[in-house]
Parts: C-alpha cells; structure tokens; sequence
C-alpha cells in the first residue's frame, strides 16, 4: 500500500505514533511504506538506542543503515569485537555520541578513535586487558560520562587509573565497577575527586580489603578537595562497612543523592561470622543537603532511622524484613515524602498498606510489590490524593482488573505500570 491507509494527514500521523511504545512503533512501520517512512521520521526516535549484534548469518545491508541515519541514531550498543564490524559502524553512522561496548578487546577499542563525537563512552565486560588512556578516544575533552564495569586494566593501580582519567577533565559522571584495583574506597573517592573538578556523579564498587587498616582521619581533612561540592550524587555497590571508614561522608558534604547497595543483610553478616558493624546512621548525619536516598540490603532499618536527612523526598528502601514499625519511623523523619519505593514488603506487613495514605499523605510516585496484599488493602491507596505514578514491582497480566479498579477509583487521574519500564543505557550491574 503506498497511498494513505485513512485520511489523515502526515503531520497528524505523527502526531499519533508519537503515543505509541517502541514495539507498537515496529508494528506500524510493518504494516505498509507508507507508515514505514512516517514512523521513521527522527523525531520519533530521540533518545532511543540501536543494539548491534552483527550477526554472523548475514551483515547488515545499506538499507538497515540508511534507516538508522533517518532515524538520526545517535546512541548504540555495540556487542561485536571484530575489527572489521567497527570499521562499517564508523563508516555508516560516524556521528554517534553514545557507545556502549560489550565483550570489547583491545582491537575493537582502538575503532572508538573513528568517532569523533563521543560524549557518552560506556566499555563492559572486556575479554582481555585494555590500555586506558586519553588516546582511548580522539577527543578526550568531548567525553562527559565513562562507565567502566568489569574491565580488566594492564595497569591496575590507583596511580594509573587517575593519571588516565584525569586527562577526561570534562567528565560529569564516572562509573568504575568491578576493575581489579585493590584500594580504599575512600582513597579511590579522594583521588577521583582530585582530578575531575566537573565531576557531580561518582559510583564505585568497594574493594573489600579487611586486612589493611582503614585510612584514618588525616584523608577527611587534607587540602586539595575543593572538588568535594560539585558532586551530588554518589553510588557505592557491593557494600561492607568492615572495609570502609565511619568518616566518609565528610569527603562530599554536599550531596544530594546516595545510593549504597550492601553485599549482605546483617542476617547474611552474622552467618559468616562477620560483625555487623553500622556506619549508615553516622554516614547519614554528615549529610545535610540530601534529598535522595536509596539503600539495597544492609542493616535493618531501625538502626539508622533516626538519621534520615529530613531534606529527603525521594526514598528507596530495599531491604531485609522491612516492617510498619519501620515505615512508621520513616515517616515520623518524613511526612513530606514524594517518592517512595519498598521492596520487599512482607507478608506480615501487607495488611498494613492502607496506612501508607496516612503516613505519607503527599506521595506523587510509589513503587512496591502486591504480592502480599488482599485487593481490598491495595485498593486503598486511591486515598493518596496526589499520587500520579504507581508500579507494581511484582506486576503480571492477571493484574489488569485490579489496577483497572483502582483507575476508576482516582478517575484515572493515576498511571499505573506493571512492567518495568526500559532500562537506560548507561545503566549497570
Ligand atoms: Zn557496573
């Protein structure tokens, strides 16, 4: 069909793909040439991001690549390591600002320097070792975020890595998961901190080095941190606080956003015969700006309620045996919440849902399972008269009678998700 299928205008058509999700996107374009060239057009295709297999079968042909430029992609995911898929990416789409490698080695990393417009650089699970240095990229300036997770390094010192770092001088978020660098979480946050005076987000994994002593007080006061303010936003993954110090949070006083993922529960500490030592409850004191707070694991939350910044307006709390004393002691801290997200919420405490209302009566999003929640209590969080975002963590199909009522009952003032919504790009482990 190459006429109009109805008789609507282009711009009206559109106007009407612009509603649809990516799958019913890729079902229009299959229904005639004339939808095809429409949903095409690139502003129907910001922000999205192309993966690329290069399948073995058959590569990809000229029109594959004419589609992607229409689209004006400029953000891929790259999971090839042959020199030669490289080399037609660069050729096809040099534009690229946004590269996520997968699976990369040293040949396929020596390609990055054919594109010039790399802003985003995001290098995963590497089969061998890589050299990092400026020449990783042919404008080193150019580079605002570098995410490197479960990379092996030729050089894996802390010497090294910041001297290469230090060169992305631009650089306003920086992800160093899993490198093989055996140093202080706080050294590593100093010395990063040091070199990158733009930088506002920094996530770490923590290396757990039980055997030699903490550095001491001396790092929290030393000169050189003028850096420490602009950074608002901190990340530390695959937490114990037997390999960090109490003090650490007074090396970026000024945050906004933590999220600290534990490796354990304290349950899962003491099985090992692990102390389970707490320094959330002082951590969170030496944070006064806060607004965002995200915990994953660790200890219960009884222990460090009390130090919750009463800034916070964005709560995440994915913890062990979370129970409605705990949200009741979350909310004497903070009955101006906005955002909340629990998981898991047990089943001794989904009765208790109907008194989320109650105690966080300005919520506007709320994320949590419903697994252990009877309809009837569930359908009580229509009484959260400002909420417009609610996804159900747990969601299935069988759900949609459920959330359907609970439209009805805010007249469907409420958006409710049931399936995760897609992952970013940039995003990892
Ligand atoms: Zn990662």
């Amino acid at each position: 069909m190459s006429h109009p299928p109805l008789l609507l205008s282009p711009e009206l058509w559109s106007h009407v793909f612009e509603y649809l999700s990516m799958s019913d996107k890729f079902n229009a374009r299959a229904c005639c040439k004339y939808f095809k060239r429409l949903v095409d057009h690139w502003s129907l295709w910001r922000d999205w991001t192309v993966v690329l297999t290069f399948p073995r079968s058959g590569p990809y042909n000229a029109e594959f690549w004419s589609t992607l430029r229409r689209r004006r992609v400029s953000s891929a995911v790259v999971k090839s390591s042959r020199t030669k898929d490289w080399k037609q990416l660069a050729q096809c789409l040099p534009t690229l600002s946004t590269l996520v490698v997968e699976h990369s080695c040293q040949s396929s990393l020596d390609c990055l320097k054919y594109f010039s417009y790399i802003k985003r650089l995001v290098i995963r699970h590497s089969n061998t070792s890589i050299v990092l240095d400026a020449s990783i990229v042919k404008e080193s300036q150019h580079l605002i975020h570098l995410n490197l997770c479960d990379v092996k390094l030729t050089k894996p010192t802390r010497h090294s890595f910041i001297s290469a770092v230090s060169f992305f001088s631009n650089l306003t978020s920086l992800v160093c998961h899993h490198l093989g660098i055996f140093e202080h979480t706080s050294v590593m946050i100093h010395s990063v901190l040091s070199c990158l005076p733009k930088l506002e987000h920094l996530s770490l994994s923590v290396v757990h080095n039980l055997y030699s002593n903490i550095p001491g007080p001396d790092l929290y006061r030393s000169r050189g941190l003028a850096n420490a303010r602009t950074l608002f936003s901190l990340e530390l993954i695959d937490c114990m606080d037997q390999s960090l110090s109490e003090d650490l949070m007074k090396l970026v006083p000024g945050l906004k956003s933590l999220s600290v993922s534990y490796k354990y529960t304290h349950q899962e500490l003491m099985d090992r015969e692990l102390s389970p030592l707490c320094h959330f409850k002082t951590w969170l004191s030496d944070l006064p700006h806060l607004t965002t707070l995200a915990i994953f694991k660790g200890p219960p939350v009884k222990q460090y309620v009390s130090s919750i910044p009463t800034t916070v307006t964005d709560l995440t709390l994915c913890v062990a045996g979370l129970s409605s004393q705990d949200l009741t002691a979350t909310a004497a801290r903070l009955p101006d919440l906005l955002h909340l997200h629990i998981n898991p919420w047990p089943s001794h405490s989904g009765a208790q849902t109907p008194g989320i209302p109650l105690l966080f009566p300005k919520l506007k999003r709320l994320k949590l399972p419903h697994e252990h929640i009877p309809e009837s209590k569930f359908l009580a969080l229509h009484r959260l008269c400002d909420l417009v975002y609610l996804e159900i963590l747990d969601g299935s199909p069988y759900l949609s009678k459920l959330t359907e009522k609970l439209k009805a009952l805010t007249d469907y003032k409420l958006q409710v998700i049931t399936s995760p919504s897609q992952r970013n790009v940039l995003s990892c482990c």
